[in-house]
């Protein structure tokens, strides 16, 4: 489809009601479907496998990413479930270092023990994909902007790679968004999102959303989902849908503010390392405007003083509430090392840069003035803290 994305995001698979007129599609809130004849082909039979309002919103969120076919979860982790479903055992995984630390634990906790290996590995550097791989690597898993430490990775590179060694480059983009990224496009076979962050983007619904342009990849995904269900219900699928509307509009005060943000902190002496895409100084920057087409809302810094400065911090946040998830209206603050990423063991934290004085902001839609103040409120008085106390152990530098 070649229009516009607002366009095809308040549109696409929106036509109005064949019966009522409805311009918006209704909730289809039924699990099963009278049928007409013995032995028929009913297009619709049972909800697990097929339901109008999830079927509406399949259809736009491929067609916000450019491609054929969308599939939707009932969470972000049940669609990247889905698309291990496409392993066996004795198959390979590369994934980057920095990612998801719910994905970090499927991979490791529960598809490890089906006999499937996974090797972590630097994704910056895309060489490092490449010495990984072995006869029997069957997925490269990217994550790029990744979470939390906003690394960037080539997708291009990354992908090309993948597809020299017969393996599929599957990208979560759930930090970027369709608007913002659209990795299929840069070479990449799939393409997850948690919709339960920007895509619903008012912290009110899970969800989760698979993108494919392969035929053949599609239909042994559409299996795995009528096979292990998680399905999402209609109610979220309309509520998903009604966020996505917004999305375009959302994404560019998400962005706008982000950036202000992050050059506030990288100016506060209380900040360690400001981590953001967008920022000068980032290693990844020129990759970051080569793929998107702007930062994103989610800014993670250092502060300076571990975990007794971030206890400060938390008891002046004030706007800023101290929640998991991200991509919201609200602007929220998590402490990686305690919230997202606890099923992560510490050295293997550590290993990978993510220190006890880890912050990760999703910049919401409030009024900047007021979300910098509080946010420089809070970090005043962290650095109370560090001048009472003598620099502990573990603080990251
Ligand atoms: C939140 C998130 C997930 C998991 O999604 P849920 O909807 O919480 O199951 C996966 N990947 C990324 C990058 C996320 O931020």
């Amino acid at each position: 489809m070649s229009t516009g994305f607002n366009t095809r995001a308040i549109h696409l698979g929106q036509e109005p009601d064949a019966q009522s007129g409805a311009v918006i599609p209704p909730i289809y809130q039924t699990s099963t479907y009278g049928q007409t004849e013995v032995g028929g082909d009913p297009t619709y039979c049972y909800s697990r496998t097929g339901n109008p309002t999830r079927e509406a919103l399949e259809k736009n969120i491929a067609g916000l990413e450019n491609a054929k076919h969308g599939l939707c979860f009932a969470s972000g982790m049940s669609a990247i479930n889905n698309v291990l479903n496409l392993l066996s055992a004795g198959d390979h995984v590369v994934a980057c270092n920095d990612l998801y630390g719910g994905a970090y634990r499927i991979f490791t906790k529960l598809y490890a023990k089906f006999g499937i290996e996974f090797t972590f590995v630097d994704a910056t550097q895309p060489t490092n994909i490449r010495t990984a791989l072995r006869k029997n690597t069957r997925i490269v898993w990217l994550e790029t902007p990744s979470n939390p430490l906003l690394r960037i990775t080539d997708i291009r590179a990354c992908a090309s790679i993948a597809r020299e060694a017969g393996a599929l480059c599957v990208v979560d983009n759930t930090f970027a968004t369709p608007y913002l990224q659209n990795a299929l496009q840069l070479g990449a076979d799939i393409v997850v999102h948690s919709t339960t962050k920007y895509l619903n983007g008012h912290s009110d619904v899970l969800g989760g959303a698979v993108v494919v342009d392969s035929d053949d990849l599609h239909q042994q995904l559409r299996f795995f989902q009528n096979t292990v269900g998680a399905v999402p219900g209609p109610q979220d699928c309309f509520l998903i849908q009604r966020g996505i509307k917004t999305l375009a509009l959302r994404m560019r005060q998400h962005c706008a503010s982000a950036k202000q943000i992050a050059k506030t902190l990288a100016q506060h002496p209380n900040v360690e390392h400001v981590y953001f895409p967008g920022l000068s100084d980032h290693p990844q920057h020129q990759i970051a405007i080569s793929q998107m087409n702007d930062f994103g809302g989610i800014v993670s810094f250092n502060l300076r003083g571990g975990l007794r400065a971030v206890e400060k911090f938390a008891a002046n946040a004030g706007l800023w509430t101290l929640a998991e998830s991200l991509g919201g209206v609200c602007s929220l603050w998590c402490h990686p090392p305690t919230m997202t990423h606890a099923a992560v063991e510490r050295e293997v934290r550590l290993k990978n840069g993510l220190g006890d004085g880890l912050i990760r902001l999703s910049v919401g839609l409030e009024d900047i003035d007021d979300l910098l103040a509080d946010l420089t409120k809070a970090l005043d008085s962290a650095g109370k803290e560090i001048a009472d106390t003598p620099a502990r152990e573990g603080v990251l530098v």
